[in-house]
């Protein structure tokens, strides 16, 4: 192909001027992250409020890329979380590891879509080659297949579906040919403890929220084994999925897989695992003794974008058997290439176009791999358990056993304990949430991102305490 001259000249004043943009950009984003850990943790309501300059009346007519680009930096950037930071324990959020990140910036660039093989061969080897990784990585069997998604609530779902559609095949019902009306019922047995996203992607995959049987966990936030024993015997002769639960959103302990995965199983039920966060205790050898006996389920939901800090969002579905992800997932088309014997990842979830999300996990992998990320996993939980010993030490109530890398902490009454979480959500050195245990109010710690260190958790902890001290002194604060 030929260009005339004119046109050489246009198209390099084009790529200048795209260099130029990204290269503004990048400044920018280096400035952001070099910021991180002096800002805030969260931002003042007067910086949110200036937001309101990114909102306005449909733009009718266009504006130069470079300053929408001023416009969101300025008023979006300080108005963010820094979630991305070593000092946010809220909900359960990982950071972003500087390789993660730095792929990121390239797939930005390649803009792939992962949705079948011949859009992007590297794609699809970094998809083939994070799914292998990953399974091995968490311990599951080798001939599992994983898939990438947007969520765990996703990977939920995705597990939930082929555990459905496969429980009632063996009864000869073909789901996605007939659907659900007149298929024997399934029963869905899981944990009083279940994370909401549970609840959900069962009621979506058309088996009722109401209709799940809640089996009593314990203390912890452990499922019963015995209880849920019961529970199996009395719905064993039907359709049955059982979820269990690889960490307790707010305490971090694990059902008891040894003990109720192989009775299940043995019963026909399909075991469906959300270890959202969780599951990667697998990947530590000083924690795996939290998830011993995982590996022996069906299906597992997992989240990357949690504690392998990658960015959002990123999750993995696993399934043991790829005919029962097929089953559910395959969509054929005239103009789809037929592509029997390789992954093709349209085929294998709930999307067809998407984001090539193995990139980001492929990279970290081959960046830390196995050690490195046990010891991002183990530090996590060390470091929740230094954060535990400390707020003990100073007269908190820690309200369960600190084995993985949440922590809840009463500071004596619910209100209290609600002052003292708003204080510090106030005072910006950390940011914490709060919750509900057992009857009781609670501070909710999560330690899951790369760049926690110990002294992040002593300054934290010196800040929650201090703002216990001021609420001590002058009750719970007056509301605004
Ligand atoms: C976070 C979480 C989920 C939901 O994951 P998303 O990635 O937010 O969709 C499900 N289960 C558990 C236990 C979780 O911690």
């Amino acid at each position: 192909m030929t260009r005339s001259v004119a046109d050489r000249a246009t198209l390099q004043r084009m790529d200048a001027e795209v260099a130029a943009l990204l290269d503004d950009a990048r400044t920018r984003a280096d400035r952001y992250r070099a910021s991180s850990s002096d800002r805030p943790v969260f931002p003042a309501v007067e910086v949110s409020a200036r937001l309101a300059g990114l909102d306005g009346p449909l733009p009718e007519a266009s504006e130069a890329a470079g300053e929408v680009i001023d416009r969101l930096d300025a008023l979006g950037s300080p108005a963010t979380v820094v979630t991305n930071g070593p000092r946010y324990f809220g909900f359960v959020t990982g950071g972003s590891l500087p390789v993660a990140a730095a792929a990121g910036t390239l797939a930005a660039a390649w803009d792939q879509n992962a949705a079948v093989p011949v859009m992007s061969p590297t794609a699809a080897a970094l998809d083939r080659t994070a799914a292998r990784w990953l399974v091995e990585l968490l311990g599951l069997p080798t001939t599992s297949t994983a898939t990438f998604c947007s969520g765990a609530s996703v990977a939920n779902l995705i597990g939930i579906v082929a555990g459905r559609d496969a429980v009632l095949a063996r009864r000869g019902w073909d789901v996605p040919g007939q659907g659900l009306a007149g298929a024997p019922p399934i029963t869905v047995i899981t944990s009083e403890e279940a994370h909401v996203s549970v609840g959900k992607a069962v009621a979506l995959a058309g088996l009722g929220r109401d209709r799940i049987v809640r089996v009593a966990a314990d203390r912890q936030g452990r499922l019963d084994a015995g209880a849920f024993a019961e529970t199996l015997a009395i719905h064993d002769d039907g359709p049955t999925i059982v979820i269990l639960q690889a960490g307790n959103v707010n305490t971090g302990h694990s059902d008891p897989f040894s003990d109720v995965i192989e009775p299940a199983r043995a019963a026909g039920a399909w075991v469906h695992v959300d270890g959202a966060f969780g599951l990667w205790a697998a990947a530590a050898p000083e924690r795996s003794d939290q998830v011993a006996g995982v590996g022996e389920a069906d299906s597992w939901a997992t989240d990357a974008h949690k504690w392998l800090n990658v960015p959002y969002d990123c999750a993995i579905a696993i399934v043991r058997d790829g005919a029962d992800l097929a089953r559910s997932m395959r969509a054929d088309a005239a103009y789809l290439p037929v592509d029997e014997g390789s992954r093709v990842p349209m085929h294998l979830g709930l999307q067809m176009s998407q984001r090539a999300r193995a990139i980001e996990v492929w990279a970290v992998i081959a960046s830390l791999g196995r050690s490195g990320i046990a010891d991002l996993i183990e530090r996590s939980c060390t470091l929740a358990a230094r954060f535990a010993e400390r707020l003990n030490a100073a007269g908190a109530e820690v309200l369960h056993d600190v084995v993985l890398n949440q922590v809840l902490v009463s500071f004596g009454t619910d209100d209290m304990t609600d002052a003292v979480i708003e204080a510090v959500q106030a005072d910006g050195t950390c940011w914490v949430g709060g919750t509900s245990w057992h009857g009781h109010r609670a501070m909710r710690l999560s330690v899951s991102g790369w760049q926690t260190t110990e002294a992040d958790v002593d300054a934290s902890a010196d800040a929650i305490v201090t703002c216990w001290s001021a609420c001590g002194e002058q009750g719970r604060p007056t509301p605004p």
